[in-house]
């Protein structure tokens, strides 16, 4: 653990619901490094939005641990335990971005308003000219001209409205950032440039991401690591390149099957998957994505497989992911 800035250990969120505890989050351990981008992949429901909000603890999870490296570099803080006190020194450290920039803007506020209002709600400056100094500054991080600043958020396209929201995240200079969904919304276009815009924001503050997404395409694009998450839980977790080269997990398999290949000459077998994902409620105590595997034996409908290291760097929760690395 010692090279990770965050840790997370048998994490889990379950909410009360009428028909019983709705497994959201169930029990997911990894780590991330410094300035390391982690991709979070998986269907829209699986729990890795849920998953996100409880690493900056927007969520209080159930149980587990989010062991965030402390500021001089010695020990860690586990965010899920911080008093108060401590969690408003936390929340300068950990931002977050969401999918919808419109949704999460105030409509009432300017482009300069909404920039401004973490500075002014954590009393950063004293000194009006200091603020102004930042907040052009971050308006020029992000590629947003001058001449916005006096603009309302209905009269820019979804583009520039996601960079407002990344210059607020920004403001109160983080070092991790989770991206959830930050360019589901947006036109192709406009995702390359918020895209290429994070890219190269990391390389220059070395921040730490988890950027959350339904689009395995888009998420290859950022990420150094993938975690692909299944109902609530990690089933493969691996460096980017060899989790698309070598998927262990027939999930996985089957999400990148779908993902059409730019090389017209090389072919490959598309997997169709059947069958419904089980309820998060009370789920079976046993490979949660057996009903939809065209694999699963017997073992696998009684006994939930564990999150293993099957080759070095790359973990997968299936029994038979030694097989597949044969293949
Ligand atoms: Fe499929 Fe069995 Fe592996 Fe689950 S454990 S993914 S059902 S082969």
């Amino acid at each position: 653990m010692s090279d990770e800035y965050i840790r997370v250990e048998n994490l889990k969120k379950y909410f009360a619901t009428k028909r019983g505890m709705l497994h959201a989050v169930d029990d997911v351990s990894f780590g991330i490094k410094r300035g390391e981008t982690l991709g979070l992949v998986g269907e829209s429901g699986c729990g890795k939005s849920t998953l996100g909000r409880c690493l900056i603890r927007l969520l209080d999870s159930t149980s587990g641990k989010v062991l965030l490296r402390n500021d001089d570099g010695n020990g860690y803080t586990d965010i899920t335990k911080a008093s108060p006190k401590e969690m408003k020194a936390l929340r300068k450290r950990v931002q977050i971005v969401f999918q919808d920039p419109y949704s999460c803007l105030n409509p009432r506020l300017s482009v300069w308003e909404l920039i401004a209002e973490p500075l002014i709600v954590n009393n950063i400056y004293s000194s009006k000219n200091e603020m102004r100094k930042r907040i052009r500054s971050l308006m020029d991080t992000v590629g947003l001209a001058e001449r916005l600043e006096n603009s309302y958020p209905h009269e820019l396209d979804g583009g520039r409205r996601q960079r407002i929201g990344i210059a607020r995240s920004l403001a109160l200079n983080p070092e991790f950032i989770v991206l959830d969904e930050p360019v589901s919304a947006l036109d192709v276009c406009i995702q390359a440039q918020i895209l290429n815009l994070l890219n190269a924001l990391q390389k220059e503050y070395k921040y730490t991401y988890v950027f959350i997404s339904h689009n395995l395409s888009v998420v290859r694009h950022v990420s150094d690591r993938i975690a692909v998450m299944y109902l609530g839980q990690i089933v493969e977790l691996s460096e980017y390149k060899e989790l698309f080269d070598k998927p262990l997990h027939p999930y996985t398999q089957a999400l990148l099957s779908a993902i059409p290949l730019a090389k017209l000459d090389v072919k490959r077998e598309r997997i169709i998957l059947e069958g419904d994902v089980p309820s998060p409620i009370e789920p079976p105590n046993a490979c949660r994505f057996a009903g939809r595997c065209r694999y699963a034996t017997d073992k696998c409908r009684s006994v939930p497989p564990a999150l293993t290291e099957v080759l070095t760097g790359h973990y997968a929760a299936c029994h038979y992911a030694k097989e597949n690395v044969k293949q």
